[in-house]
């Protein structure tokens, strides 16, 4: 496996690659590599010639205040998981690198409701800085395929709108979540954690499982809707004393605007703080109403 620190090169290196003929398989990330990372990674070397994962903790999309500076980096950690996942190349540039001059004057400005709600409210200039890097990403990358997780589920509709609203050659594909046996979804963030915090981040899965059990309940009921399974999942952060609940919601999978109704294809999405730690799940309903 190549490393390399250049987004030239790297753009050289996959031009290459497609022009022996090879398929390229993208996998951006932030490093910090864990499991589910490494899924992705999986996945796409499985179905791709070339897999190019590329590490980089992005400073567009952190705003003033949040964890820019203490993000877990660790690249040589990094290289070992993404080398036994079956990655071809690592890019790990410095910011200078992908950001000549510092930031840039031309952005993505991610509109609509993702942009407003959710993740787009909590975390202002978030999505955008999300949507310029990839774009960047896949403008260095050239044709592909382009892995991300289920997990970051606005962030993959936001994605997904990129590549068509602005036409990149690139199929978007959506991973699932991986977890720790007890539910907690994996995230570089959790080795921020402290044992009792580590214990009481379950919420947001456990509130998930208690949104679901709702939803098999009481589908039948026409009397019941997506805000009163939000609020059950509401209910169960507010009970946790280490969490502090920042939205609990179902909302379409496509557009982030909320459910009108709890069949189709529709998804429960929480966001709670524990201790000093933001964490973000989800769960899609499984509408077993439709044939
Ligand atoms: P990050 O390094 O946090 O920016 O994540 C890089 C990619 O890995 C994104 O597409 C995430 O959605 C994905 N990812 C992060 N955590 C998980 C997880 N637990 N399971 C599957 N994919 C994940």
């Amino acid at each position: 496996m190549r490393v390399l620190d250049r987004v030239d090169q790297f753009r050289k290196e996959l031009d290459a690659a497609r022009a022996a003929g090879a398929t390229v398989g993208l996998v951006p990330t932030m490093g910090a590599l864990h499991d589910g990372h490494a899924s992705l990674i999986r996945r796409s070397a499985a179905a791709c010639d070339v897999t190019a994962v590329t590490v980089f903790v992005n400073p567009l999309q952190f705003a003033p205040g949040e964890d820019l500076d203490t993000y877990p980096r660790d690249l040589e950690h990094d290289v070992e998981v993404a080398a036994a996942a079956g990655a071809a190349l690592v890019l790990a540039p410095p910011a200078d690198d992908v950001y000549p001059g510092g930031r840039p004057d031309l952005t993505v400005r991610v509109g609509g409701h993702l942009a407003t709600r959710l993740e787009g409210s909590s975390r202002p200039g978030h999505l955008d800085g999300v949507a310029t890097v990839v774009a960047k990403l896949f403008n260095l990358a050239g044709p592909c395929r382009a892995y991300f997780g289920d997990k970051d589920a606005q962030q993959l509709a936001v994605v997904r709108r990129l590549a068509a609203d602005l036409s990149f050659p690139v199929e978007v594909v959506g991973c699932p979540t991986v977890r720790e046996v007890d539910g907690l979804a994996l995230s570089s963030r959790n080795a921020r954690l402290s044992a009792t915090e580590r214990a009481a981040a379950t919420v947001l899965h456990r509130a998930l499982l208690t949104g679901a059990t709702a939803v098999t309940a009481g589908r039948c009921d026409p009397a019941y809707e997506p805000a009163h399974v939000a609020a059950l999942m509401a209910a169960v952060v507010r009970a946790e004393t280490l969490a502090t609940l920042d939205y609990a919601e179902v909302v379409d999978a496509a557009t982030f605007e909320p459910a009108a109704t709890l069949t189709g294809d529709v998804l429960m999405v929480i966001a709670a703080r524990v201790g000093a730690v933001r964490l973000i799940d989800n769960l899609p309903l499984i509408d077993k109403t439709e044939p």
